[in-house]
């Protein structure tokens, strides 16, 4: 996936800043996107969400956004859809173990992390089991109408 934008990656404190600032937007706007129809308002979401997002962090649309959380490094690009890392196989040079060529996203995600002053420490929580279910619909909806953490999948960060 070409990604014409993916150098902001390397600025995760801006980043994170403008990810703060969009949730407060979307959790004032809820009324307004109730009203409106989340169905409806996510017709011209995912197309936005989809633009730039994939411009930035190669996101591949699951819907279950946790950016903020992973170092504003997208996990959904590891060749494993890895949802927590890294893996075992990090090669020596920090680079993947199944494309060796290209850095591990966990690797950038636990470094771009320590840039972010805000929400940094969330690399160390355990991440959900991704609900396949969220493909292809709106992360922001998910998020502020708690469908991104309501999934029903029933797992235990502790096991
Ligand atoms: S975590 Fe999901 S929604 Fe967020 S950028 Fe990656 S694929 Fe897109």
């Amino acid at each position: 996936m070409i990604r014409p934008l993916a150098f902001l990656q390397n600025h995760p404190h801006c980043l994170e800043r403008v990810y703060r600032f969009t949730l407060a937007v979307f959790r004032r706007a809820r009324p307004l996107l109730a009203r409106v129809g989340y169905d409806r308002a996510a017709r011209v979401l995912v197309p936005v969400e989809r633009l730039t997002k994939g411009a930035i962090f190669g996101c591949q649309m699951c819907g279950q956004c946790t950016l903020h959380a992973t170092g504003m490094t997208c996990p959904m690009t590891c060749p494993k859809n890895l949802r927590n890392g890294p893996c075992g196989g990090v090669r020596a040079n920090g680079h993947c173990e199944v494309i060796p060529e290209m850095p591990c996203v966990w690797v950038q995600a636990y470094e771009r992390s320590r840039h972010m002053p805000l929400y940094g420490h969330e690399i160390l929580l355990i991440q959900p089991p991704l609900d396949r279910r969220l493909a292809d619909t709106s992360a922001w909806i998910n998020a502020i109408t708690g469908r991104a953490e309501d999934t029903g999948i029933v797992w235990n960060a502790d096991d």
